[in-house]
């Protein structure tokens, strides 16, 4: 029996030789440096920061050199898909402008490199596995779980490394014959490799990011095919990257140690290697020790957390975007009126090791981005945050829109804009007070002026003697001044600190009770304007108000 029939019996009723994949899928015609990467998750639905982070940069540099970046749907562990989760994927990686030139869309394949999803590509994988197993690189392997792991013990025991390699794999040195029989006899198979490499040698890698190293060669015979048919990891990797005609491979540093494997596998295959590029994971403190953000422990693993606090995805992006090169954030700084793809990237600037995640450098760069938008896309976006998560207060922002606008412009659109929104669940805590219906004050700190005369003295005289609304605001400073003098209390805290004795209080003490009338806080944006926005009404109403608590 020829090595062909032999294969064929293994694999049978593959459609197409993988010489005729190779002609299906030439190289790509494009400009010298353009990288093709992709983006290649399991339908999970679930994206991790982490992976966000990944194909913000795979997408980035494939889009910052004129490359192809394309998404393609890793399903061969069927465990873990959901139905609607790469529609889920697309549309919630979109959010952050992460867009794919090419694969799989939301309708349909876009591309002609696919089927870009890999349950979908059996055939390929299987036609590239006959090509190894006729040229005697790959063979069929009929050891059960059971004595995989006696193995396994035995291999402790003797103190050795563990593993299905040389003397340990048992089937490498099957005649065909002997496997005919065994197939025949209905026995169940995978197909491994038969590797052909040297452990205590060692080759020199080169990765985009990490630099060089030397690492040992594999000699694992490690599964292509599990006896389902579906490819391994590695192995689907070498096809689809290979085929797809991938430049760089991009991807979680978690895979780095796989890189002996995928080399041997891609020479072993006759493919010229992409180059790799590994991405250090996000790291959180946790107890003194820096450990990954985990999926299973951290809630800010999920990127619906960022969506649920209401940080703009916008802002996550720059944040990711200073994470993966330093040196944007100085450069964001210089090009106030730049954005993201008008920085270049690079590789080398990239951490190796792990990263560290900051939330709090994280949330002040959205406070930072929220108070440089237009109170208008504040409205916007406080509004698309309130309608999923707050029903009543999107209702109430929707009735009020031009109040509501103008609320947001309270000291915004000038030089120094207020930064007070860090993210929009927060942002009814920050204006609660300025609509009728939410103004429900728990208590009036009245701080300095504790006397309820001298409190109503000051209300009942500001209100019926001093307060217009029509007047401007140096008009209304000069009024509150005045006022004060009148009361006995210091016109500014110059002539007070002088003289306290001279005074029942001063200004600030004055302007203090007003502003906790009209808002029970002690500190809020600018009083001129609050009360401008209040009207004469309210304002009359809620002192009436703070009168009778
Ligand atoms: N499906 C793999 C993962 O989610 C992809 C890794 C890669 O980019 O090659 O980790």
């Amino acid at each position: 029996m020829t090595r062909e029939e032999y294969a064929d019996i293994l694999l049978p009723d593959v459609k197409h030789t993988y010489e005729e994949y190779e002609k299906m899928y030439p190289e790509r015609d494009l400009k010298e440096g353009a990288i093709v990467t992709r983006y290649a998750p399991s339908p999970t639905g679930f994206i991790h920061i982490g992976a966000l982070y990944t194909s913000f940069i795979a997408g980035k540099m494939a889009k910052q050199t004129d490359g192809v970046f394309f998404l393609r749907i890793e399903d061969t562990d069927q465990k873990r898909s959901i139905d609607d989760g790469v529609n889920k994927i697309i549309d919630d990686l979109a959010k952050f402008d992460i867009k794919f030139d090419e694969g799989v869309t939301k309708d349909g394949e876009k591309g002609k490199y696919g089927p870009y999803t890999q349950s979908e590509r059996k055939d390929i994988y299987w036609a590239f596995a006959k090509k190894l197993i006729i040229e005697d690189k790959a063979y069929p392997c009929f050891c059960s779980e059971e004595e995989n792991m006696k193995n396994h013990k035995k291999q402790e025991s003797l103190k050795e490394r563990t593993g299905y390699y040389g003397k340990w794999a048992r089937c490498r040195n099957l005649s065909m014959e002997e496997c005919l029989e065994k197939i025949n006899n209905g026995e169940q198979y995978i197909i491994r490799l038969k590797s052909n490499g040297d452990f205590n040698k060692r080759f020199t890698f080169k990765d985009c990011i990490k630099g060089k190293s030397e690492l040992p060669e594999n000699d694992e015979d490690f599964v292509l095919l599990k006896s389902d048919g579906i490819p391994t990891y590695h192995f689907a990797h070498a096809i689809d990257d290979h085929l797809m005609r991938t430049t760089h491979v991009i991807r979680g540093d978690e895979w780095y140690s796989s890189i002996p494997k995928h080399i041997q596998l891609f020479q072993m295959l006759g493919f010229k290697t992409p180059k790799y590029a590994h991405i250090s994971p996000l790291l959180k403190e946790d107890n003194g020790n820096r450990r990954k953000i985990s999926k299973r422990k951290d809630p800010e693993a999920a990127i619906s957390f960022y969506h649920e606090k209401g940080i703009p995805n916008k802002a996550i992006m720059l944040y990711l975007a200073t994470l993966a090169n330093s040196n944007f954030e100085m450069w964001m700084e210089q090009n106030k009126d730049k954005n993201l793809d008008d920085f270049t990237f690079e590789f080398k600037r990239m951490s190796t090791g792990g990263t560290m995640f900051d939330y709090d450098k994280l949330i002040n760069i959205s406070k930072n981005y929220i108070s440089r938008l237009k109170a208008s896309e504040v409205y916007d976006l406080a509004l698309e945050h309130a309608k999923i998560y707050d029903k009543n207060f999107a209702t109430l922002l929707e009735t009020n829109k031009d109040y509501s606008i103008k609320i947001f412009n309270i000291e915004r659109e000038q030089k120094k804009p207020r930064k007070d929104i860090a993210y929009f669940s927060d942002v009814k805590n920050q204006v609660w007070y300025m609509y009728e219906e939410l103004f429900m004050p728990a208590n009036y700190n009245w701080q300095n002026i504790t006397d309820k005369n001298e409190i109503e003295l000051i209300l009942n005289t500001y209100i019926n003697e001093y307060y217009n609304i029509n007047d401007d605001k140096q008009t209304w400073f000069d009024k509150m001044k005045e006022m004060a003098e009148k009361l006995g209390y210091a016109g500014n805290m110059k002539e007070y600190k002088e003289n306290p004795d001279n005074y029942k209080g001063n200004i600030a003490d004055i302007s203090m009770i007003i502003r906790v009338a009209l808002t029970s806080l002690n500190m809020t944006p600018d009083l001129y304007e609050i009360m401008k926005l209040l009207g004469m009404e309210n304002i009359q109403k809620r002192i009436k108000k703070a009168l009778q608590a």
